[in-house]
């Protein structure tokens, strides 16, 4: 039996019980106080692919991660070596709230992709991006946190109830209004020219789940970067803005085919896009095209959207050992410029091989095949809407 970590263990590396009682500087200055951060920090440098416009960042201490070493193999039954959240030996706390059972916090990543720096250029203080003609790189810097779901190392979205998803999506959110409206002449604008309320800096919320799916981590997490570099999502949701005189998200709930909808929510659907490009890929839209941040949803939102995220994991921790494989996928925010506001699931249902290395993705399966079966899986877990049961694998399983 695993060990749970206790409000007291959690109280003893606590050093703020909410973000809200933190400034920036002290936020800083908390980020730099953490010792044992030191040997794993970034380069800092961020490179970008000339072909795509992808972003590379670069950690080359990274491969030193004590829990990476022994993920060559993936055992059939999880191990049983200890957790080091469970065990408390983790950064120091700056953000708690008590669920029904144990608490959701957030601290510092150990093992940080971007770190406040010291001395930022000015030039990284006026834009995400800036030319680099001599290819040295440039600056990217941040904060890099963790959101730990529960302190109960087997609770996670999947068997919270709604109202403990609830409350971990509200404090997602917080950190979220805290970064972007505090960081004035620590980040660059997020949007040119400025919305009403300037916001800076960029915030990506990922969720990775499953060592398949780069989960390093057994206990349930989301990661949060907050950096100067805009990531390509972002950007490309801003392009596509432009292009199309409206958010992505907006033209997905125009143009995406009735019969891929699996769940209706009434201010947010959860959807299979029609370009699904892995089986059982979801998107999380919010109807309401003003929504561009977390922190801007009304309570009725926050709480339609931890549904819909509760649905899509539970869906997919359900059928992926049906296809035979380990549950893994990754689940990234759309926030920001040009995208409405959207989640993503990517369901680590195939692997990445030759084909989409040259950008031609290979689905084995349909988006109507995934987006049926995932409505009847989804209706079955929450029978109060009326359901039938599921057939007993899902169509299309795929061969090895
Ligand atoms: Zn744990």
């Amino acid at each position: 039996m695993t060990q749970q970590l206790s409000w007291e263990q959690l109280q003893t590396i606590m050093q703020a019980e909410s973000i809200d009682q933190l400034s920036m500087q002290q936020l800083n200055e908390l980020f730099h106080a953490e010792q044992q951060m030191i040997p794993f920090l970034p380069d800092s440098i961020c490179q970008i692919d000339p072909r795509d416009g992808e972003l590379i960042v670069y950690n080359s201490t990274r491969a030193r991660r004590p829990h990476d070493s022994e993920t060559v193999k993936i055992p059939l039954t999880p191990a049983e070596k200890p957790c080091v959240i469970c065990q408390g030996k983790t950064t120091g706390v700056i953000d708690v709230a008590r669920l029904s059972q144990g608490a959701t916090f957030i601290n510092k990543n150990l093992f940080p992709i971007i770190y406040p720096l010291q001395n930022v250029l000015e030039e990284c203080r006026q834009q995400p991006l800036y030319p680099d003609p001599t290819h040295t790189g440039r600056q990217s810097y941040g904060f890099h946190f963790l959101q730990w779901t529960s302190s109960h190392h087997d609770q996670d979205w999947h068997n919270l109830s709604l109202e403990d998803g609830l409350i971990v999506l509200q404090r997602l959110a917080a950190l979220e209004q805290k970064l972007l409206y505090e960081s004035e002449g620590l980040m660059p604008p997020s949007e040119i020219p400025p919305p009403r309320k300037p916001t800076h800096g960029f915030v990506s919320i990922i969720k990775n789940h499953g060592q398949l799916a780069g989960g390093s981590l057994a206990h349930g997490h989301q990661q949060i970067g907050y950096s100067n570099i805009m990531p390509r999502c972002f950007y490309n949701n801003w392009c596509f803005s432009q292009r199309h005189q409206a958010y992505f998200s907006d033209y997905l709930l125009r143009e995406n085919p009735a019969e891929l909808m699996i769940r209706d929510y009434d201010n947010v659907v959860l959807i299979v896009p029609y370009f699904m490009r892995r089986p059982y890929d979801m998107l999380l839209l919010l109807k309401n095209p003003d929504r561009q941040y977390l922190h801007e949803l009304t309570i009725d939102e926050m709480r339609e959207v931890t549904q819909g995220i509760q649905d899509a994991i539970r869906a997919l921790l359900h059928i992926m050992p049906l296809l035979g494989r380990d549950p893994a996928f990754n689940m990234t925010v759309n926030n920001g410029p040009g995208a409405g506001l959207y989640l993503e699931f990517f369901a680590h249902t195939q692997e990445i091989g030759g084909f989409e290395q040259l950008g031609l993705w290979v689905c084995q399966e349909s988006a109507i095949n995934a987006a049926t079966y995932l409505r009847e899986v989804v209706a079955t877990m929450n029978p109060a809407r009326g359901s039938r049961p599921p057939s007993n694998a899902p169509p299309g399983r795929i061969l090895p």
